[in-house]
């Protein structure tokens, strides 16, 4: 059977065990049957690319779980020209499904070898989006505000940055803790009131501080 072949039953396959899983958005799960998560993972680790479990990438990190990225993806409600802004664009997975979204994607990565290599997969697939080196922590002021806020590593708290580059009527999806995460969703509803509700456990790697120049 021919790679291409063999690789789109595999993302059929496991876009129906998510939908077994979570009644999730049928847009998010069309964005998981299109994109090839076997070219984001580390060299040999493709035939595990359509397993619901997160893998390791470069530099210790991680690529979300398929169920995780389809979770945070369903919450977020991005909507067609919604300017996305994600924390931690690891292997550039999770911003290739916010582009299949219609989404006008900023990404930040703080390992540099993380954001080089994000950026050629990214760019060898087409994928048009704005990704920068440095500390999520700090957002991205001047592209503010953002209709929508995805962090993808575990915060310890909220970042204050984060909170006011969020569009007023925007929506944050961040997983919070520093020993397991729970995933919060903040509205916000005016220029001062948030509303935040939680949407169960998570394990993420954490959210540092800085950048680092590897
Ligand atoms: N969205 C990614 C998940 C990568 S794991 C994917 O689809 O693969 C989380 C990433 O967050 C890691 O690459 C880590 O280096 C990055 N990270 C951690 N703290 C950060 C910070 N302060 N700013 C930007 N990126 C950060």
């Amino acid at each position: 059977m021919a790679e291409d072949t063999k690789y789109k039953l595999l993302r059929q396959r496991l876009v129906e065990q998510l939908r077994q899983k979570y009644p999730f958005d049928e847009r998010v799960l069309a964005a998981i049957a299109k994109i090839p998560r076997q070219i984001f993972v580390a060299t040999g680790l493709e035939r595990l690319a359509y397993e619901d479990r997160p893998l390791p990438i470069a530099a210790q990190q991680t690529i979300s779980q398929p169920y995780t990225v389809a979770m945070q993806s369903h919450l977020l409600e991005v909507k067609k020209w919604d300017k996305v802004l994600e924390i931690g664009t690891g292997c550039g997975y999770q911003a290739a499904v916010l582009v299949e979204l219609g989404a006008k994607v900023y990404s930040i990565e703080r390992q540099k070898e993380l954001y080089e290599q994000a950026r050629k997969t990214l760019w060898d697939l087409h994928y048009q989006l704005s990704l920068f080196h440095g500390d999520g922590y700090a957002g991205k002021l001047i592209f503010a505000p953002f209709q929508k806020i995805i962090v993808t590593c575990g915060a310890p708290s909220v970042p204050q940055a984060l909170l006011e580059q969020l569009a007023v009527g925007g929506r944050m999806v961040i997983p919070v803790g520093s020993n397991g995460q729970t995933m919060q969703v903040i509205d916000r509803l005016s220029e001062t009131e948030y509303r935040t509700t939680s949407h169960g456990k998570y394990s993420f790697v954490p959210m540092l501080e800085g950048t680092a120049e590897k």
